[in-house]
């Protein structure tokens, strides 16, 4: 039997944040400035790593703003 592995995924993780003026649109909490470290990954193998910077909500998560490196 032949075994089809083409699962491709994407990880994201925040390497570091710190607070920003700035509330979330969603549930009005206070927003973070961070970096972020995206891999994809090949049958969760990472062979890509993207680092970038974000705004994100310190409750929820949502990433408000994104900035590309
Ligand atoms: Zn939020």
């Amino acid at each position: 039997m032949v075994c089809f592995c083409f699962l491709v995924d994407q990880k994201s993780v925040v390497r570091r944040s710190k607070p920003v003026a700035g509330t979330c649109s969603r549930c009005r909490h206070g927003a973070l400035v961070a970096d972020m470290q995206t891999a994809t990954r090949f049958c969760y193998i990472p062979f890509y790593w993207k680092s970038w910077k974000a705004i994100v909500c310190s409750f929820c998560g949502s990433i408000l703003k994104s900035y590309n490196t």
